[in-house]
């Protein structure tokens, strides 16, 4: 099926990737009629963009008035807060794509409630983070209804520079994802361990940081954290508590299928000691589990 450019599309939740995943939408003419929880989001878009953004009074709303919905929201408790409302508007011709990290099991529950209705699904977690979604470069991991695969191309590529289809399994776009995610949060913790060993041998942290990107270490990732990490400035791209779910979910799947990834399961107990008191921090506050306090005589 073509996608039908005249025609709105939903979008639901418009935090720190979903906002400005649906400015792409946007700035690719699509019209979009959104919502999300806490509403002045919503209406600071639509003030923006009168022409094309429509806010709407509810999740059950914008899939009542689309046809193709996406959904960009953070945890299990927001989805599960959110997906009674969704459901209620579901019916054949409906079709909903679900970006978020969540995990293999939920996503297989909406899927099977969402197909219930006669509506179609695809999962489509992202691999990218704030500046990704800002630019257009995602890597969308998708698995489910073909036909939705197929409606909602033009708008990933929109929002992404990659499309992944894993096929009509839902979960092995979410496997893809949580496998990923557990390789990026052990390597910043890492990097973090790094940076305090070198910090405890009085070394120069940010010759450190350039001596790790000039080498074969170097990675985009590094060149952004590395400098926020050293200086302890760390305002969300991905926040902590994000990444410390995902490693979550990342070590309970690996448990699921009698894999062994002992790293990954230290570094989630690492995640877990700063989570309180940084979860809402970029997650390269993980240098806070092992920084110690700065001495008197430093
Ligand atoms: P976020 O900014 O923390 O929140 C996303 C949305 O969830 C917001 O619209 C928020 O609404 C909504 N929400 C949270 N709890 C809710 C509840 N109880 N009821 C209704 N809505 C609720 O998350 P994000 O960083 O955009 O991430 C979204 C998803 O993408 C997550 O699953 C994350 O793991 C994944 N992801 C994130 C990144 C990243 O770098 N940030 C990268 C790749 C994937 P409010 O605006 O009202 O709070």
């Amino acid at each position: 099926m073509a996608t039908d450019n005249s025609k709105a599309v939903g979008f639901i939740g418009l935090g720190i990737m979903g906002l400005p995943m649906c400015l792409n939408l946007v700035k690719a003419g699509r019209n979009v009629i959104v919502w999300n929880r806490t509403i002045e989001t919503s209406q600071q878009l639509a003030a923006a963009h009168p022409s094309a953004v429509t806010v709407a009074a509810s999740a059950d709303d914008v899939v009542a008035r689309c046809d193709l919905i996406y959904s960009m929201l953070s945890t299990l408790e927001a989805s599960e807060a959110v997906f009674p409302s969704v459901m209620r508007a579901l019916a054949p011709g409906k079709m909903i794509v679900d970006c978020a990290t969540l995990t293999v099991a939920r996503m297989q529950q909406i899927a099977f409630a969402v197909r219930s209705t006669g509506a179609k699904f695809l999962e489509a977690p992202v691999s990218g983070s704030k500046g990704p979604a800002e630019a257009g470069q995602l890597i969308f991991l998708t698995s489910g209804d073909e036909e939705v695969s197929v409606a909602a191309a033009a708008d990933l590529a929109s929002m992404g520079k990659k499309t992944f289809y894993f096929g009509a399994t839902v979960g092995k776009g979410t496997e893809m994802k949580l496998v990923v995610n557990m390789v990026m949060a052990v390597q910043l913790n890492a990097v973090a361990e790094g940076v305090t060993l070198a910090e405890a041998c009085d070394l120069d942290v940010n010759a450190l940081g350039e001596i790790l990107n000039m080498g074969a270490m170097a990675s985009p990732m590094m060149k952004l954290k590395f400098p926020m990490m050293a200086a302890g400035d760390l305002p969300p791209q991905f926040p902590l508590k994000h990444a410390q779910k995902d490693l979550r979910f990342a070590v309970d799947m690996a448990d699921q299928h009698d894999a062994a990834v002992p790293l990954s399961a230290a570094s989630n107990e690492q995640y877990k000691l700063v989570r309180a008191e940084h979860g809402d921090s970029d997650f390269g506050a993980i240098v806070h589990a092992t920084r110690r306090p700065k001495r008197k005589s430093d």
